[in-house]
């Protein structure tokens, strides 16, 4: 039902057949408040569902916006000769089935009896066993020479209620430390037990297309007490007096008459493809068209949530990021209507992933499918409609000579009624928090548009309904006079010597 609703209304005919030829005034007067309202209504439709990763409403997005770009008849920047590039996520379950562990004569434990794996993980390893005692979150230097290659098995305090329901991240005293598994102790009732061992067969494990490993690490594995009591309990050693002891500092209790070997396999699913959407205007200039300007929004956003009182569920993602998704799409229509294109080319780029991790920015920052180097600037929005109306927060001006341009073109422009400011959350880290970083990362000079989080940010009340559109189009038409200023300099961006060091050199 919500599909077809859908697609009715995607076939209705457009705004405003978009008029060719024009100088530059004329193209940037096409990004209208009528037209951004428009569009963000169709990617922030209830039947877009949040356009979470992966969704189908994620990849209706994806093609309605290289319909668009097809449109405007911009050259394509995708797979083979579309717009679309695709990015696959290989999915990883545990194989319960093809996993194993057994105590040196005996006993041998069972998968989804005994033991489950936390995180799935395939290798094997052989090794002594060693009880870690106490509160592991206040051990920094537990020495990595005497538990490495162990199998570590983490005691609980007695009164710590570990059940298989609280999350179990990698222990933090225990970073410097290549065990050969890490093993919790799980005190749950059967059915909690029970619970767990599904939730654990129903985990997977995603790889991206830059993780080539086969979801490697030492196991991370599950006990039941009891189990793991009875064993010990051959060897001396009572669990329970241990668990007793409490937390308090960390003492290591070697058992090295107690061999065990772990094995874990895991299956590999059928894993899933991401889209991105890439467009391309190619320069005018028959040397400078070597290099690209890249305008990027995000246009996937989360899954819905649990209803609120008025039976909301879904999380449409106006603001974060249709907002800046359409802010992306105007400005490709923009320009490709232009009589003179910019000297430089434009790349237009919604991406995927990057409420999950900036997976679609990574993936086409490092597949531009143009040589290294070749990108020489990127303007990215995320979150371009709410708060402040009269002013965008613009991140990273003070790391390369974009700021001062962003200044220079936006003092030109009063009409727009924007101040473009610095970064006035630098506490919060923004500038490694959204898609640009994946390219500021790789030596590509980038500003952040950004309007600031809110009351509704990833809530269900980031609706359509609440955007500043006024603010949104201004945003977007000053990214446009600052492309086209770009597009047409006579030098490329040029980073700031320092920001160049702190950030590309040291990786990120
Ligand atoms: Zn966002």
């Amino acid at each position: 039902m919500r599909r077809l609703a859908l697609l009715a209304f995607l076939a209705a005919p457009g705004l405003l057949a978009c008029q060719r030829g024009v100088p530059a005034d004329e193209a940037v007067a096409s990004i209208t408040e009528a037209d951004f309202l428009h569009k963000v209504g169709i990617i922030a439709h209830d039947s877009m569902m949040g356009r979470y990763n992966p969704s189908p409403g994620l990849t209706m997005t994806a093609e309605w916006i290289a319909e668009e770009f097809e449109k405007y008849g911009l050259e394509p920047g995708g797979d083979d000769g579309s717009f679309i590039q695709a990015y696959k996520v290989r999915e990883l379950a545990m194989d319960f089935e093809g996993s194993s562990a057994e105590f040196a004569g005996g006993p041998s434990l069972e998968f989804g009896t005994d033991v489950y794996p936390i995180t799935a993980s395939a290798g094997g390893a052989s090794g002594p066993v060693a009880l870690i005692v106490g509160n592991l979150a206040d051990a920094q230097d537990l020495p990595p020479e005497q538990l490495s290659g162990k199998h570590l098995v983490i005691v609980p305090s007695a009164s710590a209620q570990t059940s298989g329901r609280r999350r179990i991240r990698f222990p933090r005293g225990l970073t410097n430390v290549q065990p050969a598994s890490v093993i919790m102790v799980d005190q749950s009732s059967d059915e909690a037990w029970a619970e767990a061992v599904d939730r654990s067969r129903n985990r997977t494990q995603r790889l991206l297309p830059w993780n080539d490993g086969a979801g490697g690490g030492p196991a991370m594995l599950s006990i039941r007490e009891g189990v793991l009591g009875s064993v010990l309990a051959d060897h001396g050693i009572q669990l329970s007096s241990l668990m007793a002891r409490g937390g308090g500092a960390v003492a290591v209790v070697d058992v090295p008459s107690l061999e065990l070997t772990v094995n874990t396999a895991t299956q590999e699913l059928d894993g899933f493809d991401m889209p991105n959407t890439v467009a391309i205007l190619e320069g005018s200039d028959p040397t400078l068209k070597n290099e690209y300007i890249v305008y990027s929004g995000h246009m996937d956003h989360v899954a819905p949530t649990t209803p609120n009182e008025a039976g909301d569920s879904i999380r449409n993602g106006a603001d974060d990021d249709a907002s800046g998704t359409i802010a992306v799409v105007e400005l490709a229509e923009a320009f490709s209507m232009m009589a003179e294109r910019p000297k430089r080319s434009m790349v237009f780029l919604a991406v995927s992933g990057e409420e999950s991790g900036l997976w679609g920015s990574r993936f086409y920052a490092e597949n531009p499918g143009v040589a290294p180097g070749e990108l020489v600037a990127n303007l990215n929005a995320d979150m371009i409609s709410r708060n402040a109306p009269d002013s965008i927060v613009v991140i990273g001006k003070e790391h390369s000579d974009l700021g001062e341009t962003l200044n220079r073109v936006n003092a030109e422009h009063p009409e727009l009624n924007l101040t473009a400011s610095d970064d006035i959350w630098p506490d919060q880290n923004f500038y490694r928090r959204s898609d640009h970083f994946n390219f500021a990362r790789r030596g590509v000079p980038v500003l952040f548009f950004f309007c600031g989080i809110h009351e509704d940010y990833h809530g269900v009340d980031d609706e359509v309904e609440k955007m500043d559109i006024t603010k949104a189009t201004n945003v977007t038409k000053l990214m446009f006079h600052l492309g086209l200023e770009l597009g047409n300099a006579a030098e490329k961006p040029q980073w700031d010597p320092a920001s160049y060091e702190e950030i590309v050199d040291m990786g990120g």
